[in-house]
């Protein structure tokens, strides 16, 4: 039987391990899942080993160093310098990063989008901007303080703080924060919301399974609204393609998968 987790901290919301476990059992495959909390980000690769698994997702706050705990890395991986899933392979480890592509699945069903408002700047947003970008999308980031805009700015994206943001017109606004994660705080001052999102044509949270108060808010303005839910569901049915090496279609995949979130 092979051995998957999930290593992060902390670990024990994540529905990866239901996710995964199911669609294993519903395509009769030899595997099982765990959660595994990691405090030090460090240590990922020796654990890898010790726990002698042949794959793992890695989430908050260790996906840089899961980047750096790999021996090889796909292109995209290799350019945001982010690993989300890790594959054993003679010994070897192999990082892949599929949040960014599921983000991109997930929005493909707004129409006629072309330029995109991240509030946010952590390390969700450094992929799915790049993945964007790549895809032909005009990202422009906002975020509440500057430091991590340096980054962007140096990949050639446009950046703004709350204090020197320019009003303009944006067809996508995504909150990127975890501003209504844990809280009811909006991603930004409501001064800028009542500026971009009335003449928005979409607004997306990567928060799943929450009504958040960036969600309320666009909804009270009337815009089409989605949560993070197909995002999480996508990036673990590429993640299931690395770990099973592509024996099953995505279709399959997802169709037994998406169960995870009714239940
Ligand atoms: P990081 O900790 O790397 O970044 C957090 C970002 O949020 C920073 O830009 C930070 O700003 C900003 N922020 C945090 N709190 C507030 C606030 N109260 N007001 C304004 N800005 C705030 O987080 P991640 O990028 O890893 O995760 C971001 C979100 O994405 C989380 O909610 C996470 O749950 C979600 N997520 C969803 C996934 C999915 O599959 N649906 C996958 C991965 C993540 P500053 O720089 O000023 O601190």
């Amino acid at each position: 039987m092979q051995l998957f987790t999930i290593f992060g901290n902390p670990v024990s919301h994540s529905k990866s391990p239901l996710m995964h476990n199911l669609t294993f059992k519903g395509l009769d495959y030899k595997a099982c899942y765990s959660r595994y909390r990691l405090e030090n980000g460090s240590k990922l690769r020796s654990k890898f080993f010790e726990l002698n698994i042949t794959g793992a997702n890695i989430t908050v706050p260790h996906k840089e160093e899961a980047f750096r705990a790999c021996d090889e890395l796909d292109e995209f991986a290799q350019k945001v310098e982010a690993v989300n899933t890790i594959i054993k392979k003679d010994n070897k480890l192999y990082g892949y990063n599929t949040d960014a592509p599921g983000f991109l699945k997930a929005i493909k069903e707004f129409k006629n989008i072309k330029k995109v408002l991240f509030l946010g700047a952590g390390g969700t947003a450094q992929s799915t901007s790049v993945v964007l970008k790549d895809a032909g999308y005009s990202v422009t980031i906002l975020n509440r303080s500057a430091k991590r805009l340096e980054q962007y700015k140096a990949k050639g994206f446009q950046t703004y703080t709350f204090e020197d943001f320019k009003i303009e017109e944006f067809d996508l606004i995504v909150n990127m924060t975890s501003a209504g994660l844990e809280d009811n705080s909006l991603p930004c001052p409501i001064e800028i919301l009542q500026q971009v999102v009335p003449i928005s044509k979409a607004c997306i949270d990567v928060i799943y399974g929450k009504d958040t108060p960036f969600l309320k808010f666009a909804k009270k303005h009337n815009r089409p609204t989605k949560d993070g839910s197909d995002m999480l569901l996508y990036q673990g049915v590429i993640a299931f393609e690395y770990f099973t090496n592509h024996k099953f279609s995505f279709e399959k995949i997802e169709k037994i998968m998406k169960k995870a979130f009714i239940l």
